[in-house]
């Protein structure tokens, strides 16, 4: 099968797997995933599975971006922030979404790459920072939208403070085997929260997550 036949069989298995919103299948549609993932995987880049990326970080499956995308559900003027910014995949389908996008990774060598890439393939409207996202990213809240691509033990509540009343936190929260993917809506009277599904992600590191990598 060829990349782009490859592509739309991801895509359909995304949909068959419960993702209906059009926004975010014509995003991932239009990011290709081949181009986040080690040369050694490129034949992979459609399996409808993580796959390993740099510095012993993967690229989430296929159908969890989807899945926390549509929960996000980024607007066209939204300012949307990501914790976890790794190969960049989700913030590029993120970009093409929302009005802008600001990343933080704490690996300074993932963050450099993804960046360069992100840049190279035309995606604009990303803002890439270094650091601790457990903080969040105070100078430019309030936030639409945050995404949290990394578990947590629990929910940061930096993270929840820089909120836009009626923005919404996608996070995964649990312990090391096993979380609980959480969409919180920030509400007038304190948060509302839903528990999804259960997911597996690598360790959100930092003061308001976890303090090792264990
Ligand atoms: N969204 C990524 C996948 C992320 S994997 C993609 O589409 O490829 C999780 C990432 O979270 C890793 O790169 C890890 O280094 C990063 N991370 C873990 N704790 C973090 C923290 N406190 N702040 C920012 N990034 C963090």
């Amino acid at each position: 099968m060829d990349i782009e036949s490859q592509r739309q069989a991801m895509i359909a298995l995304i949909e068959e797997r419960g993702v209906t919103d059009p926004r975010v299948l014509n995003a991932m549609r239009r990011v290709p995933r081949e181009e986040f993932v080690a040369d050694a995987f490129r034949d992979r880049a459609y399996d409808d599975c993580a796959l390993p990326a740099t510095e012993g970080q993967t690229i989430s499956q296929p159908y969890m971006v989807a899945a926390m995308t549509e929960l996000l559900a980024p607007g066209p003027s939204d300012r949307i922030l990501e914790i976890g910014t790794g190969t960049g995949y989700q913030c590029a389908v993120l970009s093409l979404l929302a009005r802008e996008v600001v990343t933080i990774e704490r690996l300074p060598g993932l963050a450099e790459s993804a960046a360069e890439r992100l840049t190279r393939m035309g995606y604009t409207n990303v803002e890439f920072h270094v650091g601790d996202g457990t903080l969040g990213w105070p100078e430019r809240a309030p936030y639409d939208g945050i995404i949290v691509t990394a578990g947590a033990p629990e929910i940061p509540q930096p993270l929840y403070q820089q909120l836009a009343m009626g923005g919404r936190l996608v996070i995964p929260v649990g312990d090391d085997s096993l979380q609980t993917l959480l969409l919180v809506i920030r509400g007038e009277t304190g948060p509302e929260i839903h528990e999804v599904s259960g997911c597996r992600f690598v360790r959100l590191i930092g003061a308001a997550g976890w303090h090792d990598d264990a």
